[in-house]
């Protein structure tokens, strides 16, 4: 037998759950986009966005996935065989630094493993270090939704600052922007990206890429830029036609239109506070099972874990074993290990994540915590028992 019919639950790191106000926005017969209704709607949807991000600086919209918005990053900010520092906590750092390379720009990558966050003392020699200023960007991850790692960026501008250093500082806040506390201008970030579908509730197709002036003089300064991925047209909300380089992605712009409605009437305070008490309370689910059994939050500095998403060890192969159970039997599935592979678990089959971005609420959080726990009992997964109570207590506040 099994329990999983009824409403299921993506409980992966992207795509996210949409919201059905997005899904009814977006299910509409083909608009007008010569004139009317969604050209008009453009100014309001740049201005929406800005202020998820946290910036009085500029954005550019892309029909492509987080890849998309990696390259367009880049391909407005540092030319050809020009350097450029990443700082990798994960696999996406690494995934970032290998678009780098492939665009035929020169890649220092300073690795800090997967298990914490970026060094500020080793940032900090290898920009001493730099005195002809070769390096023009500095690349990190906000939260390396592989490993749940989540990173500080007001230290690294004060290092920048501090050096005289001119390097543009490039966040990728796929995984956080909409759920974990981000302020790019308070912060001192330069370019910051993120998709569509993750904290910002749409489904994956559109890319976001904010700007500031410093990062628009960079773009000036170079001699090529792809024309698909120029951001110069694409911030310009008024030129609807060449913002998109071609046709417009219509329908994702009405999701988009609906999304940020939901968001900006919930409050970008408030989101950050829902995303942090529903992260606090699987942590306490969690560390109560990890009592009895194997399991473990991959960050054991709660300073540092990601509110979005949460990335757990188990050991394999209860991993895989986990996860089919929680899809067959219970509706819910739970994410894949990816990049914490290790000679005898190439596959990361002794990890899992659960995704909380965008889109959820206690009861579902509840829902899925309680689901995992019937499946450690169900597959005999040595755990302390009543992990769930604890996650109550968090969602209760007593
Ligand atoms: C999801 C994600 C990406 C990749 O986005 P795609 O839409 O899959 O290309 C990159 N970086 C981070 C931090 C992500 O979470």
């Amino acid at each position: 037998m099994s329990l999983a019919n009824g409403r299921t639950y993506l409980a992966i790191p992207g795509p996210s759950v949409v919201p059905d106000a997005v899904l009814r926005a977006m299910h509409r017969a083909s608009p007008n986009i010569y004139e009317g209704e969604l050209p008009d709607m453009m100014p309001g949807l740049t201005a929406d966005l800005k202020r998820v991000a946290c910036t009085d600086g500029h954005v550019a919209i892309y029909i492509s996935n987080g890849h998309g918005a990696w390259e367009a990053a880049l391909a407005n900010t540092v030319g050809i065989g020009e350097k450029v520092l990443v700082l990798s906590t994960g696999h996406f750092a690494q995934s970032w630094s290998r678009i780098a390379e492939a665009r035929g720009l020169e890649v220092d990558v300073l690795e800090f493993g997967n298990g914490g966050p970026i060094d500020p003392s080793r940032v900090e020699d290898a920009l001493r270090a730099d005195s002809t200023h070769a390096y023009k960007a500095v690349l990190a991850v906000h939260v390396d939704t592989s490993s749940s790692n989540r990173n500080k960026f007001a230290p690294l501008r004060q290092i920048l600052d501090d050096l005289g250093h001119p390097a543009l500082l490039l966040a990728d806040c796929i995984a956080s922007m909409g759920c974990d506390r981000f302020e790019m201008d308070a912060w001192g970030v330069d370019v910051a990206l993120t998709g569509s579908q993750k904290g910002l509730m749409c489904p994956p197709g559109l890319g976001f890429v904010f700007f500031n002036d410093k990062a628009a003089e960079a773009r000036r300064r170079l001699k090529h830029v792809s024309m698909y991925w120029d951001w110069t047209n694409r911030s310009e909300p008024e030129a609807f036609y060449q913002y998109f380089s071609g046709t417009a992605p219509t329908h994702h712009l009405y999701g988009l239109r609906t999304a940020l409605d939901m968001i900006h009437a919930e409050g970008m305070e408030a989101i950050w506070a829902r995303h942090a008490t529903l992260a606090q309370a699987i942590w306490a689910a969690v560390e109560h099972w990890g009592q009895g059994g194997p399991l473990r939050l991959n960050i054991s500095d709660r300073a540092h874990r990601s509110h979005a998403v949460t990335a757990l060890s188990i050991g394999k192969p209860h991993g895989t074993a986990l996860r089919r159970w929680c899809a067959d039997q219970a509706g819910v599935t739970l994410g894949i290990g990816l990049g914490m592979g290790t000679a005898d678990d190439p596959k990361s089959d002794g990890y899992f994540r659960f995704g909380h971005m965008g889109h959820v609420n206690a009861h579902m959080i509840l829902g899925l915590l309680g689901v995992v726990e019937a499946g450690l009992a169900a597959l005999d997964i040595p755990h302390r028992a009543a992990g769930v109570a604890e996650a109550a207590k968090v969602i209760s506040g007593v």
